[in-house]
């Protein structure tokens, strides 16, 4: 089973960050610009929250409240789970499906972040995996040498 660390290394590190007093309009706007559901939000390099689209459609469109006035810090998520870069991703998308998150940032042991990871970038090289195994499997019934 791949590791965290395996896929960062195809889909990279880079992390779409903003600041807790930045307005809710421009992460939304870092996150269009960069086609993505949610941004990290940071401090001085320190990771102090999450905000994602969810967040977005609760808190400022159901509240009624205006995304150029509302600053990340009130309506990020403050208690972000993380995962280490040698988490099996079998257990990161247990870990999404019990907390119903779409997403984990990567931290490694001095607690830098690394990396951020999608429950569409698990499916995706899970999906890959099983195939590879179906593949294999095939090949063993039918006596097929690849
Ligand atoms: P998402 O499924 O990623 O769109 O996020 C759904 C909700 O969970 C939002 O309120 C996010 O702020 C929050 N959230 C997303 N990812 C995390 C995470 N890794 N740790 C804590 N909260 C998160």
């Amino acid at each position: 089973m791949k590791i965290v660390n395996q896929l960062l290394h195809t889909k990279g590190t880079e992390v779409w960050c903003v600041a807790p007093d930045d307005t809710v309009l421009t992460a939304l706007q870092r996150m269009a610009d960069k086609n993505i559901g949610a941004v990290l939000v940071t401090d001085n390099d320190a990771l102090v929250g999450i905000m994602s689209e969810r967040d977005y459609a609760r808190k400022i469109v159901l509240q009624q409240r205006a995304s150029h006035d509302t600053l990340v810090r009130d309506i990020m998520t403050a208690n972000v789970v993380c995962v280490r870069p040698q988490q099996t991703l079998q257990k990161c998308l247990a870990l999404m499906t019990e907390k119903r998150i779409r997403h984990l940032p990567v931290l490694d042991d001095a607690n830098q972040l690394v990396g951020l990871i999608s429950i569409g970038d698990v499916v995706k090289e899970i999906i890959k995996e099983q195939q590879i195994l179906i593949n294999h499997l095939e090949d063993y019934i039918t006596g097929v040498a690849r």
